[in-house]
């Protein structure tokens, strides 16, 4: 589809962060201490202290939002924000996804820290951000790094819906772009947790740009034999299910997802018709082949592990 929608030129010049003579195949041999930050930075202590201390001021339970039941704060930890009752699968921040993901004290983030910009003079903008990076613990919408899953490395990109409804402005759109860029470098394959409601207004049309740019990295990781695994979360909106999140090599789904382009309620208003039963959602589009597989958060590591020790195997 890429091709039909970019010329060879044109993609490359869309690909705006790389000169023609800094591309994949560059013959620089790359230092990950390069690309990398120094330490384990999701399991330090300062994040876990912040998490426990939010715990700590939730009460001992809770109810779930889908089927109403009251149950223990502690037990949903447990079953990374799963309900134990319907297993409906509540949100859950990119750190905490991480952290349920790899294995312990692999992660390392991605040196990738885009400086703030306001193209649009938007008011209050860059304080709304600078609160939003004290509050989460993230610099942008988009957590990167290089981690192991069951001892098999890759790049993973994890979106947080905490910051700012994981909506994609220029970091998250560089951020996402110098994840395929550092997978194709270290050739590793690309886990990317989608969770967006789509393109960022706050930054008009730049942040549409990105949906270009990300697509055209994907597409070259795809041309150069990277593998790249989408991992669809609710919901995976807008921009972002038009760009990246839609030309993964294989797509998964978490159960019940919302996963499309504009909401439901505007397309029935435009379309004037009654949209089916569950449309849009993880199983409709599972059952549609849109989706290759619905795998629950707690298995989703199990699974990924799987996927990437068959592809250790195939590009050795
Ligand atoms: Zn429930």
């Amino acid at each position: 589809m890429l091709k039909n929608l970019f010329g060879k030129h044109k993609k490359d010049a869309l690909y705006f962060n790389m000169t023609k003579d800094e591309t994949y195949e560059a013959d620089v041999e790359m230092n990950p201490d390069d690309v990398l930050e120094k330490e384990d930075s999701i399991d330090k202590s300062a994040t876990k202290k912040k998490e426990d201390k939010t715990d700590s001021e939730t009460p001992e339970m809770m109810t779930c939002s889908k089927c109403n039941k009251e149950v223990s704060v502690s037990d949903m930890k447990k079953n990374l924000y799963v309900c134990p009752e319907c297993g409906y699968h509540h949100p859950i921040s990119a750190q905490r996804r991480i952290r349920g993901l790899v294995d312990q004290g692999t992660f390392r983030k991605l040196k990738c820290n885009i400086p703030f910009v306001n193209p649009l003079d938007y008011p209050d903008y860059e304080d709304k951000i600078t609160k939003l990076k004290n509050k989460t613990n993230l610099d942008e919408g988009v957590l990167s790094g290089i981690g192991e899953i069951e001892g098999r490395k890759a790049v993973i990109a994890v979106m947080g819906s905490e910051f700012l409804m994981g909506s994609m402005g220029i970091a998250v759109g560089e951020k996402i772009t110098n994840a395929f860029e550092m997978a194709d470098r270290f050739k590793l394959p690309l886990i990317i947790f989608t969770a967006s409601g789509g393109a960022r207004m706050q930054e008009g049309i730049l942040s549409l740009m990105q949906m270009a740019k990300t697509s055209a990295a994907a597409e070259r990781f795809n041309e150069h034999g990277g593998l790249y695994i989408a991992c669809l979360t609710n919901p995976t909106t807008g921009g972002v299910s038009a760009s990246f999140a839609t030309l993964g090599d294989i797509t998964l789904a978490e159960p019940g997802a919302l996963i499309g382009f504009a909401g439901p309620r505007v397309i029935e208003q435009t379309i004037g018709q009654k949209l089916p039963e569950g449309f849009q959602r993880a199983e409709y589009l599972e059952t549609h082949g849109y989706v290759d597989r619905i795998v629950s958060r707690n298995d989703m590591r199990t699974v990924l592990g799987q996927i990437l020790r068959l592809h250790d195997k195939r590009r050795k």
